[in-house]
């Protein structure tokens, strides 16, 4: 599994989507998404894990799309882990808004 596909997975359990959807989408077997989340405590209600995530991302420890751990800088603040994360999430936003 690719970095991206784990941020990917974890952004859309985030979102509220099921195992199938994501299998799907990344074209994996639904059992490997099962397995992932279960190991990264993405399992059960989503308003946990997403209520957790949140906490963390605003204490400044993960990206604020995926959740992944992220290296603060000397100076200033990171809220994405990544670019492509800030892009996708704006997007997300974005496209909530309509
Ligand atoms: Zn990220």
């Amino acid at each position: 599994m690719t970095e991206i596909e784990k941020k990917t997975i974890r952004e859309m359990r985030f979102r509220g989507f099921g195992y199938k959807k994501i299998a799907k989408d990344l074209g994996l077997k639904r059992d490997t998404i099962r397995d992932y989340c279960r190991c990264h405590k993405l399992v059960g209600k989503r308003e946990d894990f997403l209520a957790v995530m949140v906490k963390e991302a605003e204490a400044g420890l993960v990206c604020r799309n995926c959740g992944f751990k992220i290296e603060q800088p000397a100076r200033g603040k990171r809220i994405f882990c990544s670019p492509r994360c800030m892009y996708r999430y704006k997007k997300f936003l974005e496209e909530r808004e309509i």
